[in-house]
């Protein structure tokens, strides 16, 4: 039967409401801009209250009115184009995968995270892993590949941020309702929600399974609120990174123990184990134990089967970021899972250490993830070299550039990031249907012919857009408190789309450096409030809630923001999420990163930047180290690195501000006479096309196919490689 038949026979005997509900149950919509104005049109205003969320809006909306409404805006017709391609999507068989990786089919990538951030209204995600992890599905999804996740549901989610007028942080938790969110109870093959346990020492811990569709990949969300548990245990999955060590060690048996026996309960036997990240590296242990139990394998031989179809992608070059277990805590939780496994204590420890024999070693998540798969990468060229480096004494019989681990760098996901409006843009020069093949160099070359003027207007208007919600959003922060009359004139005034604006977004983690620019605050005046040339800072990012040093940053940056200087001219916007990262990373003109270099691993908002047609003025670390040809952005700090954090700092504030007033303010503000900056275009221009093909999902999740996937599965056995 084709895809076309068996819709119509669907469409006729569903109305709209049920139409818009089928929609609304399966986040593709939300990659579709066409689809995400049908559930705005509906209710402007509801929609922006809701956090987007089109579940919530329908079960709000009585049926009968949305009949009214939709006639009036005649969305009937819209709404039958969307259900219909998205069925078409659904039931596609000729996608980049059935073409090249057939051979995953029978037996699907399974995909761990401990986070996943897909869109604003599912808050269990808390930065860049998370995202990338989202980004990884969708575009799994889009081109095909048998892939499901696996991660926790997270009933407080991470945290909203309020900043106090002393500029310091708080968190605040809501309960995210179940029920208004697009998740179904997880099935097997009896029809029987999914339940699964993991015994400790002390007791077990059961958890719930939800099931979530992103387009063609489900994503299973595991969840202990239910009555089997204590009450300490009912909260466990409550909140992303809460709680301390002990919290963290259950939550990931959950994640990796309970996890795999979600998969195994509901009949999927995956032939790829991804590990994205440490946190669920049990997953494998448990694995092994299956293997153990059905084929009647020792140990090592089903250690060995499992390592083989194992895929690890570490994402931390710090050493102090891995997750370490003291043995008292490995004991108590993964104890029960050794004796099945015929480990005593000291092997089982020996698992996450470097040297099995030392007492002194703490049991390291990343340890144990290199040790039983067999694929494992960084995520950026640089980044694979420092983990070479970094883990080199895994392998003490192989030089330091032998050692197995490879990388493949980040990408985005080209149709959630890039705007609505610019994708207008590509429609028209790119070739038709461009996006089913945006990892190819040669779909991008047609940007080259993009008019100059058509390109500024776009991006102008989205810049636009940006500074109209920032002083909507900045006035709502204003009005918690006891605002002047000076102060909401600065707010509904703030910004110029005129003039230069510079973005900082991310999390407010010390080694970011948000307040590098804010080095010297004479020197920052003299640039924001330049008579001819001024720039403007727009700041957002949350710190961890533990994390002090993080918070103390955040106050400096905040209070620089209420400096009569400068305020309206360098603002901070609370609640940095992914609604927020989308309006910004649409309508910057040039998005600053100044980690201290190596340790951000890749960094992936630079790359959303680039599809909008902003420039990245970056240090060269991570992405931007392999992305920067000294046409397409900007760089400084030149790749150096001092032993003495203080001056690495300070070289490179002092280098960032050179190459601000030296190249990025005069290429700005050097206008043509029809006041176009021809220079700063045609390094846009660049940008998009040298950049857009190799920093995006489809492409990255194109290598961890033919590089890792297919050789985990049996097909073929190179490894990661180690040079783009
Ligand atoms: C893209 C994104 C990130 C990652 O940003 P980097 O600092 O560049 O890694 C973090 N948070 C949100 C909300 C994002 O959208």
């Amino acid at each position: 039967m084709t895809p076309a038949r068996k819709t119509r026979s669907r469409r006729t005997d569903s109305t709209l409401h049920e139409k818009l509900t089928a929609l609304a149950s399966n986040l593709w919509w939300s990659w579709q801009p066409e689809v995400t104005n049908i559930f705005r049109e509906i209710d402007p205003v509801r929609w922006s209250d809701l956090n987007h969320n089109p579940v919530k809006l329908l079960q709000e909306y009585p049926p009968e009115l949305l009949d009214e409404r939709a006639t009036e805006l005649a969305l009937h017709a819209r709404v039958n184009l969307a259900y219909r391609r998205w069925r078409e999507y659904m039931d596609a068989d000729d996608t980049w995968s059935d073409m090249h990786a057939g051979v995953l089919r029978p037996r699907p990538v399974a995909y761990f995270s401990a986070e996943f951030g897909l869109h604003e209204s599912l808050p269990i995600y808390s930065g860049g892993l998370g995202v990338l992890a989202g980004d990884h599905l969708k575009s799994a999804s889009d081109l095909g590949v048998p892939l499901v996740g696996v991660g926790l549901f997270y009933s407080e989610g991470y945290f909203s941020q309020r900043v106090g007028p002393d500029g310091w942080q708080s968190e605040e938790y809501t309960q995210i309702e179940r029920a208004q969110l697009p998740i179904r109870a997880a099935v097997d093959a009896n029809g029987k929600p999914v339940r699964v346990t993991v015994e400790t020492r002390h007791g077990a811990v059961h958890a719930q399974v939800w099931e979530l569709h992103v387009g063609r990949v489900r994503l299973y969300l595991l969840d202990t609120f239910i009555p089997e548990n204590s009450d300490e245990d009912r909260h466990l999955t409550a909140r992303l990174y809460g709680g301390d060590q002990r919290t963290r060690i259950r939550q990931e048996i959950i994640l990796g123990i309970g996890g795999a026996r979600a998969l195994r309960a509901l009949g999927i036997n995956p032939g790829v184990i991804h590990l994205n990240e440490g946190h669920s590296a049990f997953a494998a242990l448990e694995f092994i134990r299956i293997k153990m139990e059905d084929e009647g394998l020792s140990f090592e031989e089903a250690m060995h089967e499992v390592a083989r179809s194992g895929v690890f992608t570490t994402h931390t070059p710090v050493p102090a970021g891995h997750d370490r277990f003291t043995e008292d805590m490995i004991e108590e939780h993964i104890g029960p899972l050794g004796d099945q496994l015929g480990l005593d204590r000291k092997a089982l420890m020996g698992l996450g250490r470097v040297d099995p024999q030392n007492p002194e070693e703490t049991f390291c998540m990343t340890v144990l993830a290199f040790k039983l798969t067999r694929h494992a990468n960084g995520v950026s060229n640089l980044h694979g070299i420092v983990s070479r480096r970094m883990w080199r004494n895994l392998w003490p019989w192989l030089s330091e550039d032998e050692v197995p681990i490879g990388h493949i760098t980040n990408g985005v996901h080209v149709p959630t990031w890039l705007a609505g409006q610019m994708r207008v843009l590509y429609d028209r020069v790119l070739p038709p249907r461009w996006y089913l093949r945006s990892g190819e160099p040669e779909v991008w070359a047609g940007f080259e012919d993009v008019s100059p003027i058509e390109l500024w207007e776009v991006h102008q208007s989205l810049k636009y857009r940006l500074i109209v919600y920032a002083r909507r959003r900045l006035l709502r922060q204003l009005q918690r408190g006891n605002p002047s009359d000076a102060d909401i004139r600065a707010a509904r005034e703030a910004l110029d789309p005129e003039k230069l604006l510079i973005g900082f977004a991310r999390r407010f983690a010390p080694y970011k450096r948000a307040d590098l620019i804010l080095a010297d605050l004479d020197v920052l005046d003299s640039l924001v409030n330049h008579p001819q040339q001024p720039v403007q800072l727009i700041f957002a990012g949350k710190a961890h809630p533990a994390d002090e040093p993080g918070k103390r940053i955040l106050q400096r940056v905040y209070q620089v923001t209420q400096d009569p200087r400068f305020k309206g001219k360098v603002v901070f916007l609370e609640d940095y999420d992914i609604n927020l990262a989308r309006h910004l990373v649409q309508g910057v003109d040039v998005w600053l990163n100044n980690p201290r270099r190596p340790m951000e691993a890749s960094g992936t908002s630079g790359e959303k930047v680039i599809l909008n047609g902003g420039l990245n003025l970056s240090i060269l670390d991570g992405w931007w180290a392999e992305a920067y040809d000294g046409l397409n952005g900007f760089a400084f700090g030149g790749g150096k690195r001092h032993r003495d954090e203080a001056v690495q700092d300070r070289r490179d504030a002092e280098d960032l501000l050179r190459v601000l007033r030296e190249e990025v303010i005069p290429a700005y503000y050097d206008r043509d006479q029809d006041d176009l900056p021809q220079q700063w275009i045609r390094r846009m221009k660049r940008a998009v096309r040298t950049l857009g093909w190799r920093f995006n999902a489809d492409r990255m999740v194109m290598d961890y196919v033919q590089h890792a996937y297919l050789p985990a599965a049996g097909a073929g056995s190179c490894h990661v490689p180690r040079r783009p």
